[in-house]
């Protein structure tokens, strides 16, 4: 296996493995836009029970999935309030704002990755006609790889529950953070309004993200997500990827926590290298040395590691790096290095 390339970039970059290619080859299916796919259907069924919600959407990617629960919780001209590195408003092209319509108020995170809630409390607008009309708050668990404390998501739905915001998680490694405080996954989601989870992260899919939340507040989801061309047919070919995911690569994630620290403590060693941060399956390591950043890509790249150049880098663990392969990476640096 040394031809094997050991992928760092992301936990988006996982192959299916041979069974999870069989239960999407074997899965049977329907057209979905009919309501007619079974697997869709189990796979929506199943995701509801696991984060303790009566309903669940099937969408294509986390994006949309958090794009539909934007668009269910707000009328145009609402606001929602959200971290400033947030993904729901950073890293969707604001569609927030280009289709629905809704004004973000984004906030600095705490260094924790919460959403400081006396700050949010200033935020939200009087009940007049000057302002847009506050409506929800949206929250990622895990954020930057961090697990929000159990203590703050108490916080943020009785923040809610007084100022009569709905609660939106996105939670697109909901379940790293629900391994790593060894509870089950509702323990976190069912206290939210809706969460949307992706299983194309560590749960290791080719695609497909999931919103969960009330029967109502999913039928509205659905209008949008057919509005914006997310009605997808014979759907329960990647929906059976996403029930083996569910059932077979939650408790694993363990593994990749296990090695991100293993990575972080190893590679503190090195001279060049100066791990900031690790937090469940990723780590943070600055880089300062006589190759360049893409020089060090580079190089990396001849022993089979691929990275994403720069002097700040985020390493992330993911079920196709083994321990094995963490020690090779240790190794390649020091290689490099020496
Ligand atoms: C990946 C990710 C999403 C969804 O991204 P897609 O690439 O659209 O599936 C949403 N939120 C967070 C925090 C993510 O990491």
């Amino acid at each position: 296996m040394t031809n094997k390339i050991i992928d760092l970039r992301s936990d988006t970059v996982t192959q299916p493995c041979k069974a999870m290619r069989d239960a999407m080859a074997n899965a049977p299916v329907g057209d979905d836009v009919f309501g007619d796919d079974p697997t869709v259907n189990a796979l929506q069924q199943k995701a509801a029970e696991l984060t303790g919600h009566e309903a669940a959407l099937f969408a294509p990617s986390g994006t949309q999935s958090n794009l539909l629960a934007l668009l269910a919780h707000c009328q145009r001209g609402d606001e929602y309030i959200v971290g400033q590195d947030a993904h729901t408003y950073k890293y969707e092209g604001g569609g927030a704002a280009v289709l629905g319509s809704i004004q973000p108020q984004p906030i600095e995170f705490a260094a924790n990755g919460s959403i400081p809630l006396d700050i949010a409390k200033k935020k939200i607008k009087p009940n007049d006609h000057h302002f847009a009309r506050t409506r929800l708050l949206s929250i990622e668990n895990t954020v930057g790889g961090q697990a929000l404390p159990m203590s703050y998501l108490d916080e943020a739905r009785a923040f809610c529950n007084d100022t009569g915001l709905g609660l939106h998680l996105d939670g697109a490694r909901v379940f790293n953070a629900s391994v790593h405080h060894n509870v089950p996954v509702s323990a976190i989601t069912s206290q939210m309004d809706s969460v949307s989870i992706c299983l194309s992260k560590g749960l290791g899919t080719p695609l497909g993200s999931i919103l969960c939340g009330p029967k109502d507040f999913i039928h509205e989801a659905h209008k949008w997500r057919k509005m914006l061309g997310g009605g997808m047919r014979q759907a329960g070919i990647v929906a059976a990827a996403g029930i083996f995911a569910l059932d077979n690569n939650i408790e694993r994630l363990i593994e990749d926590h296990h090695n991100a620290e293993f990575l972080a403590t190893e590679l503190t060693e090195i001279d060049e290298l100066t791990v900031t941060k690790q937090f469940t399956n990723m780590l943070f390591v600055e880089y300062q040395g006589s190759l360049s950043p893409s020089e060090l890509a580079d190089k990396l790249l001849e022993k089979g590691i691929k990275i994403c150049a720069g002097e700040h880098m985020r390493f992330v663990l993911h079920k196709d790096v083994s321990h094995a392969d963490c020690k090779r990476v240790v190794e390649g640096f020091k290689d490099i290095f020496s």
